[in-house]
């Protein structure tokens, strides 16, 4: 490891407190009165809770597991449950934050939160998961609820998960329709067309505006981009997938066992079948075999980071050879390796507008369960499609307006502090408009009482 890499601080709360203060000299309620940045940014309400688990040989596990309720200013808690041995306090609270933003950027009526359980998922049967989730949501209660806060599938869960959830919190709660406590459920059970897809999807949505936008230099549509995914879960399968119907050639997938590299494009569709007899893309046989990193630094038009955060960090940023960075994955870029990409002309589609398309549907799937309807997927699609359109317009043109006004930002800001003001990329301009919205609506409703 370089020695620059031992000084970057990877903690994901420090990374997305410093990602929100960055954008304070933009926004001017926030500017004049520091204690409103505080607000904004603590979370509502932060629980730890202690899961006893009877496990498959009979012995008894505790885990910990983590609900937090960044924010519920504009509407109720929205955000995922994540099952990694990587899970804790910090990891949480940061992913909460990320989730208030993005509900903001996309003009959805939710707040944020995030949840997670720390174990191994590999290591544990299936019971073993249906018992910690059903533990999970009876110690959480009525802390989450169709109209508080409602979890989805993240890192290691999936549908069966969201029906485990579903269920526990429905027994508990009888004689309502709790259909809306929780999205990404299977069709069968209020589920919506299009969930399972829609992370990737809105990514896919995000990247090809973009191009068409001008966005990307020497790339001016998908059509025989080369493209390299790390993941092959939620976001990472269905975004190789989808970028390939679309026309681009996907040169690298990799997932935590490692990666696979063909520059003259892979078998997607062979690729998945492997994954799902071996559980790896990694011993996909006719390939160079990579390790799960190595994939980041493949030469490619689009880089999509679609697994975990600090994937793309100051030990790696100069390595990367693409044009274009779309972070389908929460938190995959450090800040220190956000400068090293700007640098180098590398735009980075940040997370909070890149894999918004999965809370997009998740909305979708609250609405419908509320209505008790169901939608056609086509339906589904065309509203993800605009919602994603108009949320890539928002930062294009937030950051062009910042561009023209940085001389007289940055004069004005002087007077305040000497701290920087940040170059306007697309991160910045992403998180002036998502925390701008937030501001806004705080002052609107005020402190109560
Ligand atoms: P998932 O569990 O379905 O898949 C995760 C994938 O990442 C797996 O293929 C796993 O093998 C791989 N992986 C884990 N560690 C790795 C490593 N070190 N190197 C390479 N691959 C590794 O999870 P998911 O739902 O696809 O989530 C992936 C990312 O997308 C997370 O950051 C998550 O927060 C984000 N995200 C997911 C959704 C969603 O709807 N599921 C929505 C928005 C954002």
């Amino acid at each position: 490891m370089s020695e620059r890499a031992v000084t970057e601080d990877l903690n994901p709360n420090h990374i997305a407190r410093y990602q929100f203060d960055r954008v304070i000299p933009f926004i001017e309620s926030l500017a004049q009165s520091p204690g409103m940045a505080d607000w904004l940014f603590e979370p509502e309400q932060v629980l730890r809770v202690t899961l006893p688990v009877r496990m498959d040989d009979g012995t008894i596990q505790i885990f910990h597991g983590y609900r937090v309720l960044h924010s519920t200013i504009r509407g109720p808690g929205k955000g995922g449950i994540r099952y990694h041995p990587n899970v804790d306090e910090d990891e949480v609270r940061a992913l909460a934050a990320w989730m208030t933003l993005k509900c903001a950027l996309v003009d959805i009526p939710f707040g944020g939160a995030k949840g997670g359980v720390s174990c191994d998922p590999r290591k544990i049967s299936q019971r073993e998961k249906a018992a910690i989730t059903r533990r999970f949501i009876a110690a959480l209660g009525s802390n989450i609820g169709p109209h508080t806060d409602i979890p989805a599938p993240d890192v290691y869960t999936d549908a069966q998960t969201m029906a485990w959830i579903y269920d526990t919190y429905s027994m508990m709660h009888p004689g309502h329709n709790n259909l809306p406590v929780v999205t990404g459920k299977p069709l069968d059970l209020g589920g919506s067309p299009g969930r399972a897809t829609a992370t990737a999807q809105g990514a896919l949505f995000v990247a090809e505006h973009f191009i068409e936008l001008g966005g990307v230099q020497g790339l001016s549509s998908l059509q025989g981009a080369t493209v390299a995914v790390q993941g092959f879960g939620n976001a990472g399968r269905h975004a190789a997938k989808l970028f390939a119907a679309a026309g681009a050639k996907i040169v690298a997938v990799s997932d935590s066992r490692g990666g696979i590299f063909d520059p003259n494009g892979l078998n997607v569709a062979e690729v998945e079948l492997h994954k799902d007899h071996e559980g790896t893309v990694a011993t996909f046989d006719g390939v160079k075999h990579l390790g799960p990193k190595e994939v980041l630094e493949v030469p490619c038009d689009v880089l999509i980071p679609a697994a975990l955060e600090n994937q793309i960090t100051l030990e790696n940023a100069d390595r990367i050879d693409t044009k274009l960075v779309v972070e389908a994955a929460n938190g995959p870029t450090t800040p220190g390796a956000d400068r090293v990409l700007y640098g180098k002309g590398i735009h980075v589609l940040p997370d909070i507008l890149a894999n918004a398309g999965g809370v997009v549907v998740s909305y979708y799937e609250w609405v419908q369960d509320l209505e008790n309807q169901q939608w056609e997927e086509h339906e589904v699609h065309e509203k993800l499609r605009k919602k994603m359109r108009r949320a890539t317009e928002r930062v294009v043109t937030k950051r062009v307006a910042l561009i023209e006004s940085l001389g007289a930002y940055r004069d004005a800001w002087a007077e305040r502090s000497d701290a920087e003001v940040p170059e306007p990329d697309m991160r910045t301009a992403a998180y002036t408009v998502a925390v701008g919205k937030c501001a806004t609506a705080a002052e609107q409703r005020g402190i109560w009482p």
